[in-house]
């Protein structure tokens, strides 16, 4: 049997980063990914000729300069930057919550005018919000909370907004300008024709075995690396011994329509209740410096939520207070386990953008290797 010095659970990400600083410092790796391809959530299919990607879309936008010089090393990146708009039964809306938003919603022309506005509908919400609600309430006011917020978030997360953490909602832009960038970060693009070029390089020189579940044959695994880098769901890894923590899952369905411009923007969001997915993405926008023309037909992907149950793909973990105590207890356990890093999004159960996922990486790689 083989033996490296780095058995890589997980292709995903975390998993490439480490594969990438491992190689460059000339360690050998074997990746054992659960799905039948690399790239995690980040994985590109390419239908009629657009890049789809698979687990939702994924806009790359950060303003830490290092993560950024890094990833342009490795893939081109275009000048995509998401302005999603919402639908709330047929009337559309810019998002973030901007100056567009205030306008259409109250005819407002200010800055002033909308904070008034806003003021006014904060009113009876006092001193630091407790939960979801009170958080958006404070922000927005009520009306956006009613048309935007509320049942887009109970769809997305199964449960009423008052129980739900108020940094979710925090990580959205409230601008009083006329801006529709959804993200405030210095840095935003996708990589030109998807993501799978940048995996590939991440992944360069190690050995794949795709389909397959480390957990599933851990005992072989674990004897075949000197060290594990583990990125799957951290309850799974110890048996769920504790009791499982929650997690939120998707649900996609395509669509391949006749024309070449569906929705005439990647990203809407539905925000009614009575609209059963949160989603919908018309995958050849990201491509933003190529005519969408130059395709004659499009792709279009309904992100439906659906409460996660085992076997199902884990995509959010649940940060509630319940959750994270639960979590506590399994990272008290993973403290234990000498020979093995756990990271990412899943082992570290955090809610992490790509590039926080990188620089967690990036962090280890540093213990791990001095880079
Ligand atoms: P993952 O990508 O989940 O990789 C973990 C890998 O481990 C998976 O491939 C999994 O199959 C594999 N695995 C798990 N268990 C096992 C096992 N037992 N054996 C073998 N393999 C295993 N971030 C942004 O910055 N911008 C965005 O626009 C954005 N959009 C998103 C949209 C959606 C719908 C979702 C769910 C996430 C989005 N993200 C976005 C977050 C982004 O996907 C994550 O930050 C990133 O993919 C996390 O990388 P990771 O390596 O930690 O985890
Ligand atoms: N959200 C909302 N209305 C929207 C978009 C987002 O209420 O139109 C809320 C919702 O609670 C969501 C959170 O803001 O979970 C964060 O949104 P983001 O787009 O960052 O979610 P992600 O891309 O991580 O799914």
């Amino acid at each position: 049997m083989k033996r490296y010095d780095y058995v890589i659970v997980g292709g995903g990400l975390f998993g490439g980063v480490m594969a990438w600083y491992a190689r460059k410092n000339g360690k050998t790796c074997l990746v054992v990914e659960k799905r039948d391809q690399l790239g995690g959530n980040l994985y590109c299919e390419e239908i009629e000729g657009i890049p789809v990607h698979r687990y939702g879309a994924h806009i790359f936008h950060t303003s830490n300069k290092t993560v950024w010089d890094f990833v342009n090393s490795l893939a081109e990146f275009n000048r995509y930057t998401n302005c999603p708009v919402a639908n709330y039964k047929g009337q559309m809306y810019n998002m973030p919550f901007n100056m567009n938003t205030f306008s259409r919603l109250w005819g407002v022309c200010t800055p002033e005018e909308a904070r008034q506005k806003i003021e006014e509908q904060r009113a009876g919400i006092a001193g630091e919000p407790r939960n979801l609600e009170e958080q958006a309430i404070s922000l927005v006011g009520r009306d956006i909370y009613e048309k935007l917020i509320k049942g887009y978030t109970e769809k997305q997360w199964g449960r009423d907004c008052k129980d739900l953490p108020s940094f979710i909602i925090r990580r959205l832009p409230v601008r009083y300008t006329y801006d529709n960038n959804y993200f405030n970060d210095r840095y935003q693009g996708i990589p030109v024709g998807g993501y799978n070029g940048l995996i590939g390089k991440l992944f360069e020189g190690c050995d794949v075995r795709c389909g397959t579940d480390y957990l599933a044959d851990k005992e072989t695994y674990d004897a075949m690396g000197e060290r594990i880098i583990y990125t799957g769901t951290i309850d799974a890894y110890f048996g769920y011994c504790f009791g499982k923590l929650e997690y939120r899952s998707l649900r996609f369905e395509d669509d391949l329509y006749d024309t070449d411009n569906y929705q005439g923007v990647a990203v809407v969001n539905h925000t009614a209740r009575e609209v059963p997915y949160t989603r919908t993405i018309e995958h050849k926008h990201f491509d933003c410096t190529r005519d969408y023309k130059e395709t004659p037909r499009t792709v279009v992907t309904r992100e439906y939520p659906v409460t996660w149950e085992e076997g199902m793909e884990p995509y959010y973990p649940v940060n509630d207070e319940k959750n994270q105590a639960l979590y506590r207890q399994y990272a008290a356990l993973a403290e234990k386990e000498e020979r093995v890093l756990f990271g990412g999004r899943l082992a570290e159960y955090k809610y992490y953008d790509m590039d926080k996922v990188i620089e967690s990486a990036m962090k280890a790689a540093g213990q791990e290797f001095g880079r």
